[in-house]
């Protein structure tokens, strides 16, 4: 990775520097000032850019670094997914990020129990726990990318978790790496002697806080009383008198500690029952107190979430496609409740419902409470409270800040909160703000956009704030942060909202844990009151693609380049800081020339990170149209003229392959001259070797159907070694087997989707192929009266894009699972055999349709979640081997001993694939082929 012009380092940072660099690998140094930003940006409002980020791969390497940031005085931060909305995650010194040592998750056997390292992502650890109805008990929205480090140390909770499944209540065990660098793990009667033996100081302090909280009535009271409703503002002081065993007590204040008392290394939860019986009812009420008073009564009904939403949260979604229609009928006062059942099986279910529509019986709402169950509905139900808070960043001005506020009130005042909160909001001009929340919880969200570029603005944001935490804790005794965390956002509130006696016993617990301060200070205990308005984020305009990403980071799990280089979100966060630079005549070069390397060229374009993006950001379409703003006249003239001379190109690549088997046995000197900086592709063991084939024209005994062969599958053939035959000799065959006689398109040779023009910015020529393109299938198809059917899912995709209805082009998982698998005899393979959906399969939703295909020919299909995109993307698994490499680099390890073939859906990919598996991959139409005969007729 080029160093993009890294500054000096100040004292001490140089000296810390040289020290950490005694026992952290180069590459996991990182201080060049692009990846510096990008890294160290969150999901916050706030900016701070560390001095050196570390990447750390084990517990030792964190004890190493605390001991020597300690000697430094140099604060550190730790981060996880970097989600956080109050400013806990970031730093100016220096930056803590787990590498792939942190990924362990150990499921008991039972179940009951399951113990994850930090750098494991909620939603993943679910999708284990899944076969045994079990799940974590917190439940954030931002579970698919939020990881159990920061989970943890936020106390983080969502909709069904309430208080009773947070981390807190759901935590058995920790192991956890004081400042001082000492380990305790609460798991082990060793360790907790031992730590008991080394810090008497420590343990003696903890046991005389949990007494003399215990032993004050008023405190232990109002500790209580504060933490039945949700709250993440300052410390977990439940823990003082929920326990009496000083290591208990320690153990709980960490949860919610925010990365100010300790790392967390390793926990274990005690799991939840995850119930897949579900049923879901949109409940419409003419007014929020009508709302409010069915939420008290359904605090003893039987159901697992009841969300709330106001009149302005309602409209901001009623007019987008499929919403139910009844939501534009609700009055200006009025507000609806989303509320869902959950049970162990059908009969427990129905039985539930009945109970909830008899203590909604005599509710006036606006039509008859009625529960389904049907999947698609619910997903309709539930998409109106998803599509809100991604409504308000979508139409925001550009330049501003979408923020999210947490807070939470007692239920049985949640209407008259409200309302005060709508009031509030109106008072300082925030019109277009919406409220919705987990009502069983009293946990309200407002969202609304900030203009922090201008003064006038911040101290307009400044007084909303105050007022707000005056309203909320005088008016309600209620919590400044529900779910959040207190991070730097309400850090000068904390005081206000506990008073001065119970914050006091906060700061003596950060003393206690960290006396150097150098633990994340300025987060959850600050003595600057205004540090709520200080390091204020820009969000400059940087490209109308990119400009509504709200840095919530939900796309980086996707991204097959995150941590080699950029994720979708550091992509952004970079570009957005070169457009705001050279808009002001500051020289970017520097960074500039880092972003070439990793935003432009380790992209691979696949567009997974817009599946995951709630405001629909495709980061790789700012990157391929910076590929072809960055791309000379000349590169793309020489590109259009590849595109009218395609049959050529497609010979001279089949030459080349021709050119490379036969020197396969130069690999050390090639890979040499590569190092070395020679522009050559990349040695591959799996490199294909020309493809050959042709054409068998219709018998005339079957149904006729159009076969586009892609240009990678008409010029690659198999690997050396893989007697495989070329993809369009098995697809014809399987075809004919199947009953089909197959026509190709007039002029194959010089006919491509695109699709490789498009990836590297070329955009009027990537038109220009695909409008030819259409036309032959057009004309071969009899005007889309044949099926027209692509055997590579990347083509696949991008002609159904271009074509957009006017024909009806197939993918070759659609046409397998819907008329060959239908026509023919099937002899199932013993298997395992590993299954790779491609990113455009994933996108045109095929990945259940792949897998059914691939179950219907082998006894074992197995599928590795973890790997998404492969990183060759077209040919840029041969120029920028390491993206492949990254993306594929814990495939081999994933995949059983016994596994020893894979399929795939397109035949670049499939290089890659092979050889980061060491396993060859081919299509799942050689799948299909090798298991089918033909029906007799
Ligand atoms: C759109 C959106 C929706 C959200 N919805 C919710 C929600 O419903 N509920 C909710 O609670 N939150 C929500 N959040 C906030 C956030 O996603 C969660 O709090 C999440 O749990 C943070 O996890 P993370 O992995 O991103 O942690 P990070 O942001 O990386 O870190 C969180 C904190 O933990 C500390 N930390 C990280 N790892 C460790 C460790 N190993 N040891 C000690 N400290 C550590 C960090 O220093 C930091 O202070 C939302 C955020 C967004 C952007
Ligand atoms: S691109 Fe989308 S998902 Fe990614 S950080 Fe921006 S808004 Fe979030
Ligand atoms: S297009 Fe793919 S590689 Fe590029 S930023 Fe998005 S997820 Fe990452």
């Amino acid at each position: 990775m080029p160093d993009g012009g890294k500054a000096p380092l100040p004292a001490p940072y140089d000296e810390l520097h040289r020290e950490l660099a005694g026992f952290i690998a180069p590459a996991r140094l990182i201080l060049d000032p692009l990846r510096l930003l990008a890294w160290g940006t969150d999901a916050s409002f706030y900016r701070l850019v560390p001095k050196i980020a570390v990447v750390v791969e084990s517990e030792d390497e964190v004890v190493l670094l605390l001991a020597a940031c300690a000697r430094f005085h140099a604060p550190v931060t730790f981060r996880a997914a970097g989600t956080s909305l109050s400013g806990q995650a970031i730093t100016d010194s220096v930056l803590v990020l787990l590498g792939d040592g942190w990924r362990r998750c150990e499921i008991s056997a039972d179940a009951t129990s399951v113990t994850l390292q930090p750098g494991v992502i909620g939603a993943e650890a679910n999708r284990k726990l899944a076969p045994h109805a079990r799940k974590l008990g917190p439940d954030p929205a931002s579970i698919d990318a939020a990881m159990i480090g920061g989970i943890a140390a936020n106390n983080a909770s969502g909709m069904c978790c309430g208080t009773a499944q947070n981390t807190y209540h759901t935590v058995e065990g920790m192991r956890v790496v004081l400042a001082n660098g000492i380990v305790l793990d609460t798991r082990d009667a060793r360790s907790r002697d031992e730590f008991r033996k080394s810090h008497p100081d420590l343990v003696r302090s903890l046991e005389a806080l949990a007494r003399s909280a215990q032993g004050d009535d008023a405190l232990a009271s109002r500790i209580r009383r504060k933490f039945r409703m949700k709250n993440t503002t300052g410390y977990s002081l439940n823990a003082l008198v929920d326990f009496t065993d000083p290591i208990d007590v320690l153990m709980h204040l960490m949860v919610g500690s925010e990365g100010t008392l300790g790392f967390i290394s390793e926990i274990t939860y005690r799991t939840v029952p995850d119930h897949g019986d579900k049923a879901s009812a949109l409940i419409l009420f003419e007014t929020l107190e009508g709302a409010c008073a069915a939420v008290s009564l359904l605090a003893h009904a039987p159901v697992a979430a009841v969300e709330l939403a106001d009149r302005a949260a309602l409209r901001s979604v009623e007019t987008k496609p499929g919403m139910p229609a009844g939501l534009r009928a609700v009055g200006p006062e009025g507000a609806a409740l989303l509320v869902e059942i959950r049970a162990p099986d059908a009969a427990s279910l129905r039985r539930d419902i009945d109970a909830v529509e008899t203590v909604l019986r005599d509710v006036p709402t606006f039509e008859p409470v009625r529960f389904s169950t049907d999947a698609a509905e619910c997903a309709r139900y539930w998409n109106v409270r998803k599509g809100m808070f991604p409504s308000v960043g979508a139409v925001r001005r550009i330049g501003t800040t979408v923020i999210i506020e947490d807070v939470a009130f007692p239920v049985d005042r949640l209407a008259a909160a409200t309302l005060d909160l709508q009031s509030l909001l109106r008072a300082h001009g925030y019109d277009e703000a919406i409220i919705f929340g987990h009502a069983l919880a009293g946990n309200l969200h407002f969202v609304f956009t900030q203009d922090f570029n201008d003064a006038s603005e911040v101290a307009r944001y400044a007084r909303f704030m105050d007022a707000l935490c005056h309203m909320v804790v005088e008016r309600y005794d209620g919590s400044l942060k529900a779910e959040h965390g207190t991070g730097r956002n309400i850090a000068p509130y904390v005081e206000l909202e506990w008073g001065a006696q119970a914050y006091a016993l906060m700061r003596e617990i950060k003393r206690m844990f960290d006396p150097l301060g150098i633990l994340n200070p300025g987060v959850v205990i600050n003595d600057d009151p205004h540090a709520h308005v200080a390091n204020l984020k820009p969000l400059p305009a940087a490209d109308p693609l990119v400009d509504t990403c709200i840095e919530c980071g939900f796309c980086e799990p996707k991204c097959p380049s995150r941590g080699l280089t950029l994720s979708p979100r550091q992509r952004i966060v970079g570009w957005r800081e070169i457009a705001r630079a050279e808009r002001a005549g500051i020289d970017a070069s520097a960074m500039r020339a880092g972003y070439d390397y990793a935003g432009i060229d380790t992209c691979a374009a696949c567009g997974l990170c817009a599946t995951a993006c709630p405001v629909g950001i495709e980061t790789g379409l700012l990157i391929k149209a910076l590929r072809g703003r960055r791309a000379s006249k000349r590169a793309h003239g020489v590109a259009s003229a590849v595109a009218g001379r395609f049959g050529a190109a497609t010979a001279g690549v089949r030459a080349g392959l021709a050119v490379a088997d036969a020197l396969h046995g130069l690999r050390v000197p090639v890979e040499r001259m590569r190092r070395m900086g020679m522009p050559l592709p990349k040695w591959s063991p799996t490199l294909p070797r020309p493809a050959s084939w042709r054409h068998e024209p219709p018998a005339g005994r079957g149904d006729l159907l159009v076969y586009f062969p892609s240009c990678a599958a008409r010029t690659m053939g198999a690997a050396r070694g893989d007697d495989a035959q070329a993809l369009p000799t098995v697809a014809q065959r399987l075809f004919a087997k199947a009953g089909f006689d197959v026509r190709m398109p007039e002029g194959l040779s010089g006919l491509c989707c695109g699709q490789p023009f498009e990836s590297k910015g070329f955009a009027a020529a990537a038109d220009a192929k695909s409008a030819e393109l259409e036309a032959a299938l057009r004309e071969a198809s009899e005007n889309g009266r044949l099926p027209i059917v692509f055997d590579t899912s990347p083509c696949a995709y991008r002609m159904k894009r271009y074509v957009a209805g006017r024909l009806a082009v197939q993918d070759s998982v659609e046409f397998l699972l819907s008329s060959v698998l239908p026509r023919v005899r099937i002899a199932r393979v013993p298997g395992p055999v590993a299954v790779h959906p491609v990113c455009s399969v994933r996108k045109m939703g095929l990945v259940e349709q792949l897998d059914a295909v691939a179950r219907a020919c082998s006894e074992e299909v197995v599928a590795v979640p973890d790997v998404l995109c492969c990183g060759f993307a077209g040919d840029r698994g041969f120029t920028h081997p390491e993206l492949n490499e990254h993306a594929l680099r814990r495939l081999r390890a994933s995949l059983p001993a016994s596994c020893r073939r894979g399929y795939s859906t397109s035949r670049t990919c499939e290089i890659g694939l092979s050889e980061q598996a060491g396993m060859p991959y081919r299509s799942i139409i050689d799948l299909v082929d090798a298991c089918a005969t033909a029906k007799a007729p």
